[in-house]
């Protein structure tokens, strides 16, 4: 395991929040990072415009699922349209480390899991290339 990880990234690796089946959930949503073999499901209970229950399952390095298990307990509560807001950066902060240009995707799946169950949008936060395409 890479000496740059810190504790907490591995404590969410290993004890991850929000990690399993969800029971009644509205929207589900399962995407991967052919890059690193991470995959990632994230399963919403939306009640209004509220993503009142959130869940994950998947596998894949520490950074993939750490990234995963923050992301669900940021969103949980939040507003479908507080959600929309986040971004590369929100992830990036969670991390709180330098994420090499390799393992960026690794980083990105929960977020675009996450907008893909939420709103079916399933291109990669932040993309150089998607934004080249606009
Ligand atoms: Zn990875």
């Amino acid at each position: 395991m890479d000496d740059l990880y810190r504790d907490y990234i591995l404590d969410h690796y290993k004890n991850p929040r929000n990690f399993g089946e969800l029971a009644g959930a509205t929207h589900t949503y399962s995407d991967n990072n052919p890059l690193c073999g991470d995959e990632l499901t994230f399963a919403l209970k939306v009640v209004g415009d509220t993503i009142e229950d959130v869940r994950f399952t998947g596998k894949g390095c520490a950074i993939s699922q750490a990234s995963a298990s923050m992301l669900s307990e940021q969103v949980k509560g939040m507003t479908l349209d507080d959600a929309k807001k986040l971004d590369r950066d929100d992830i990036l902060e969670n991390l709180g480390i330098a994420i090499s240009p390799a393992r960026i995707k690794c980083a990105m799946l929960s977020l675009k899991t996450l907008k893909g169950s939420a709103w079916g949008l399933a291109h990669w936060p932040g993309d150089p290339e998607e934004t080249v395409k606009k």
